[in-house]
């Protein structure tokens, strides 16, 4: 690897090598980069195979788009959109399945993860928006399918191209979706805040429950970060005050892959991409409550007939106005925060991250308005790519 861009972190290689001499270290930053002990590496190439990054698909148009509801309201306010993850999970659960996803261990750490039980499913559930470390996931799902099981693999767009490649050929069993991908913040970074919000309210990581990224007791639009803890009490932090959240908005804390990345852009080489419904006030007013509404583009004929069996209220849309309002999908490159740099070279020394970030996010109002020039212009260019690549 020449450049750590070039590495999105999704584990194939890792994975893939038949002689185990990968391993994944962490950064200054916090993200995951493999490392090869060269002495015990035989040179076969597997690595650069599996590789996303390094083979990319052409952009494609999804075959269809639809607006998903699921038909519980409770399961629509515990998801992050309409719940669409819920109900497929739900589906492959209920058949022996093993669905996989990020979740969180007892530090608070997210990681890919297989589960088979529905007890195991609200550790799934909800976006988090920190990078997900992937050491076993495609093995497990390799495994699982070698047992015959049907398997639902939930993961960035770069997870689940990763996937792909480590597996080599699509199995009938195997249904995969990714999502509309803003980037994946570093896992460092959201230790540090996280602690120090324990540390305001003297808790430790035990006390916690839960921890859900997108709370909607404010509604789906004004959600929140909430810490549920194990003695019923919640601390709640709204979006706007929310620093972690802030730098993730704000592209302060990406991953550097993120910035220019290889498998958005409609590459997407998942069954279904799964999305908030961001628009849906315009383009659907009458089913617009504020408790969520996933958009879903579907890739194969497989995504469509899974999403055919569940039983959703689901909608044809224009993709173009669902595309409104959330660039994610088509936006190959997203401009990095200015103080970026400056950010991760004060994050080891700096003893309060949330002062940090809120010092890194305070710009001059011309920097600010030159930021949003940029912001305009590129997402102009954007449309009138697209345009011309599907015309
Ligand atoms: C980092 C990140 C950035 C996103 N950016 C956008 C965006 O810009 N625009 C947009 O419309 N939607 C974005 N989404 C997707 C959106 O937040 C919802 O996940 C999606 O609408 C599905 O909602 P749901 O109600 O069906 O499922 P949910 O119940 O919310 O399920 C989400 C699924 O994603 C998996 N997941 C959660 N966090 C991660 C993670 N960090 N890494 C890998 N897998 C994870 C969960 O295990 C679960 O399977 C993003 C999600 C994440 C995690």
């Amino acid at each position: 690897m020449k450049d750590v861009k070039h590495c999105c972190g999704c584990g194939a290689c890792v994975q893939a090598c038949p002689v185990g001499c990968i391993t994944f270290e962490r950064d200054a930053e916090g993200f995951e980069y493999p490392r090869v002990k060269l002495e015990e590496c035989t040179d076969c190439g597997r690595c650069e195979r599996v590789c996303p990054m390094l083979h990319p698909n052409e952009p494609a148009a999804p075959l269809s788009a639809q607006g998903v509801i699921h038909s519980d309201t409770s399961v629509r306010l515990g998801s992050s959109s309409g719940g669409v993850f819920h109900a497929l999970a739900t589906a492959v659960l209920r058949e022996g399945g093993v669905v996989v996803g990020a979740m969180f261990d007892e530090h608070h750490t997210l990681c890919q993860q297989a589960i088979d039980s529905s007890e195991d499913l609200p550790r799934l559930r909800g976006s988090k928006y920190i990078q997900s470390s992937n050491h076993e996931a495609f093995q497990q799902v390799r495994e699982a399918l070698k047992q015959e099981r049907r398997v639902l693999f939930v993961g960035t767009p770069c997870q689940v191209a990763g996937l792909r490649r480590y597996l080599g050929q699509d199995n009938p069993l195997l249904l995969t979706a990714d999502f509309f991908c803003h980037g994946v913040p570093s896992p460092l970074v959201w230790q540090r805040f996280l602690d120090e919000v324990l540390a305001s309210h003297h808790l430790r990581h035990e006390d916690i429950a839960h921890i859900s990224f997108r709370h909607k007791s404010g509604g789906w639009r004004e959600y929140r970060m909430m810490l549920t803890l194990k003695d019923g009490r919640e601390i709640g932090i709204p979006r706007r005050k929310n620093a972690y959240q802030r730098a993730f908005d704000e592209n302060l804390s990406l991953r550097p892959s993120c910035y220019e990345c290889p498998v958005r852009g409609g590459r997407n080489q998942s069954d279904l991409t799964l999305a908030d419904f961001w628009d849906i006030a315009h383009v659907r007013p009458s089913v617009d409550d504020n408790k969520g509404v996933s958009l879903v583009l579907c890739h194969t004929t497989k995504g469509i007939e899974a999403l055919q069996l569940l039983c959703l209220q689901r909608f044809d849309t224009d993709l173009e106005a669902a595309l409104r309002h959330n660039p994610a999908y088509h936006a190959t490159r997203t401009t990095p925060h200015p103080q970026r740099a400056h950010f991760f070279e004060q994050l080891t020394t700096a003893e309060n991250v949330t002062l940090l970030i809120e010092q890194e996010l305070h710009l001059p109002l011309l920097q600010r308005l030159r930021k949003e020039i940029n912001l305009r212009k590129y997402l102009l260019k954007q449309h009138l790519m697209r345009l011309m690549t599907w015309k």
